[in-house]
C-alpha cells in the first residue's frame, strides 16, 4: 500500500532544498540520485518497513548526492606510528619532489625527447645516472612498483629457467604478493632450497643443473626467523653463481640508500652494499625507506637492463612524468647529501625524542585529564625492519574501550581524517609519524572531541 505514497522523481525534483542544489549539479546527476534513493525507499516498504516522509526522503537524495560529490581519496594525518604505513599510501613526499611533480604536471614536460637532438629520447634517462651515480650500478631501470621490478626482471630473463631461492625466503610480502606465485606469473620455476630455518650455500650448490638461470635473495620484509638459524650471505651467493656462470636477483624490498644503524636501527640492506657484493639485478621500492613516490626501481648490469628495457612488460608497467619527476627529486636529496634533512621519512626517523616529547605535551594538554604522555615505540612499516622501531613519546588517551572507540571514530569522520591506534584500550597518538606542520590540524581535533 505504502508504495502509492512513495513520492516521484519530479515531486522531490520540486523541493526547495533539492532546486537549491539543482544549481551547481547537473540535471542528470540529481535524477540518477533521486532515483538510487527511491529505488532504496522503495526496498525498504517492500521489506515490511513504513514508508519515510518526504522531509527524510529529501534529507537522504542531499546526503546522497554530497557523498558522490566528495572525492573518496583524501589526505589524513597519519598519528599511528608507523612511518611507512601502506594502507596510508607511505611515504610522504619532499617540499621538492612536490614541486617537481607539480612543475610537470601542469603542463608539458621534456620527458621522452633528447633536447640537444630534437629526437625522441628516453624517460629512463631522467633518473637512469642518478641512480648509477647513487648506487654504484652501471644502469637502471623505474617501472611502476616493486611488485611489478620483480615480475618483470624474472619474466624477460628466468622465463622457462629454474631460480633458485631458500625456502625462508619464499615469503609472502601482504598485499597478495608471494614469491612463489610471482615465480609461476613469470614463468620461471621456483626451486625452494634449505629448510624453513636454515638454508646452507651447499644446499644452493646442490640444487644447480642446466635448467638453473639465478639465484635468489629475497628479504624477508614483514617477519623474522629468531632462535637456530641460517642463511646464505649475498657474497656467498654471489660467489657460486660466478662458479657456475648464473646471475643472482636480490629483492631487497624497502632497501635504503642510508645506513640505518647511524639512526639507532637494526641494519637495513643498502643498495649500494648489493651491488658491491655484486647482485647482478637489485630491486627496491620507490616509496618505502627511499621515501619517494611509488615506484620499482632495477639497478645492476646494463647488458640484463638493457633487455629489461625492451621487453613489452617494461612497456606495460611504465612509470609516469608525475612520479618520475618526485622520484627524481627525491634522489637529488641524496646526491646533495640531504636526505635526512629534506625526505620526510627520513626526518620522522631522525626526529629527536626531546621534541617529539614537547609535541605530545603540547597535543595532551588540549584532552586535560583525559590524556597522558607516555614512553611508546614508532615502527618503521613498510616491510622494512621487521622489527625495526624508534623511541617515542606517546599521547594515550583512556577512558574505557567504548569512548576510546568512538573517540577514534570521530577523529577517523574528520573532515581532515586524524589516524591512531588502538592499544589495550586506549588511543594512542604518535607525534613522530605526524609531519609538524599538521600540529594545528591535531591540535584542533583534539579539541574538537574536548568539546
Ligand atoms: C614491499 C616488497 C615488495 C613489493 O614492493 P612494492 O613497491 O610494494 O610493489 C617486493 N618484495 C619485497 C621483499 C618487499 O618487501
Amino acid at each position: 500500500m505504502e508504495l502509492r505514497n512513495l513520492p516521484g522523481v519530479d515531486r522531490i525534483l520540486t523541493d526547495k532544498r533539492v532546486a537549491g542544489a539543482a544549481k551547481s549539479c547537473p540535471h542528470d546527476l540529481l535524477v540518477s540520485v533521486i532515483r538510487e534513493q527511491l529505488e532504496l525507499e522503495r526496498a525498504s516498504i517492500l521489506k515490511g518497513k513504513s514508508g519515510a516522509s518526504l522531509d527524510d526522503i529529501v534529507k537522504n537524495v542531499l546526503e546522497r548526492l554530497e557523498a558522490v560529490l566528495k572525492p573518496s581519496l583524501r589526505r589524513v594525518v597519519n598519528a599511528s606510528g608507523v612511518i611507512l604505513h601502506t594502507n596510508l599510501g607511505r611515504a610522504p613526499l619532499s617540499r621538492d619532489a612536490l614541486a617537481a611533480v607539480d612543475s610537470v604536471s601542469r603542463g608539458y614536460a621534456n620527458l621522452e625527447i633528447d633536447m640537444e637532438s630534437g629526437n625522441r629520447g628516453s624517460r629512463h634517462v631522467h633518473v637512469e645516472s642518478l641512480l648509477c651515480r647513487l648506487t654504484g650500478a652501471e644502469a637502471a631501470i623505474v617501472v611502476n612498483n616493486n611488485a611489478g621490478a620483480v615480475l618483470l626482471g624474472l619474466t624477460a630473463l628466468a622465463r622457462r629457467k629454474k631460480v633458485i631461492v631458500s625456502r625462508g625466503q619464499a615469503v609472502e610480502i601482504g598485499g597478495g604478493f608471494r614469491i612463489p606465485d610471482v615465480m609461476r606469473q613469470s614463468g620461471a620455476k621456483l626451486i625452494e632450497v634449505g629448510t624453513t630455518n636454515c638454508t646452507y650455500a651447499r644446499d644452493f650448490e646442490q640444487a644447480i643443473d642446466e635448467g638453473v638461470i639465478a639465484l635468489m635473495r629475497v628479504h624477508s620484509s614483514n617477519f623474522r626467523l629468531v632462535g637456530f638459524t641460517s642463511e646464505v650471505t649475498l657474497e656467498e651467493l654471489v660467489e657460486i653463481a660466478k662458479r657456475h656462470n648464473l646471475m643472482v636477483f636480490d629483492d631487497l624490498g624497502s632497501g635504503s640508500l642510508l645506513d640505518t644503524t647511524v639512526f639507532g636501527l637494526a641494519p637495513e640492506p643498502m643498495v649500494q652494499q648489493s651491488i658491491k657484493a655484486g647482485a647482478t639485478l637489485t630491486f627496491f621500492s620507490g616509496d618505502k625507506l627511499l621515501g619517494g613516490p611509488q615506484a620499482g626501481i632495477i639497478v645492476g648490469e646494463k647488458q640484463y637492463i638493457d633487455k629489461l628495457k625492451k621487453h613489452p612488460l617494461a612497456r606495460a608497467m611504465r612509470i609516469d612524468k608525475t612520479r618520475l619527476a618526485g622520484l627524481a627529486a627525491t634522489l637529488f636529496h641524496y646526491l646533495k647529501g640531504e636526505a635526512a634533512l629534506k625526505i620526510p621519512v627520513w626526518q620522522m626517523i631522525a626526529a629527536p625524542l626531546k621534541e617529539i616529547e614537547k609535541r605530545a605535551g603540547t597535543w595532551a594538554k588540549v584532552l586535560g585529564e583525559e590524556a597522558k604522555v607516555v614512553n611508546g615505540e614508532t615502527m618503521i612499516g613498510g616491510g622494512s625492519l621487521p622489527d625495526g622501531s624508534l623511541p617515542t613519546k606517546l599521547v594515550a588517551i583512556g577512558g574505557g574501550s567504548k569512548k576510546v572507540q568512538n573517540i577514534s571514530r570521530t577523529l577517523r569522520l574528520r573532515e581532515v581524517p586524524l589516524i591512531g591506534r588502538i592499544e589495550k584500550d586506549s588511543l594512542i597518538l604518535d607525534p613522530r609519524t605526524v609531519l609538524p606542520e599538521e600540529d594545528e590540524i591535531v591540535i584542533k581535533a583534539l579539541s574538537e572531541i574536548v568539546g
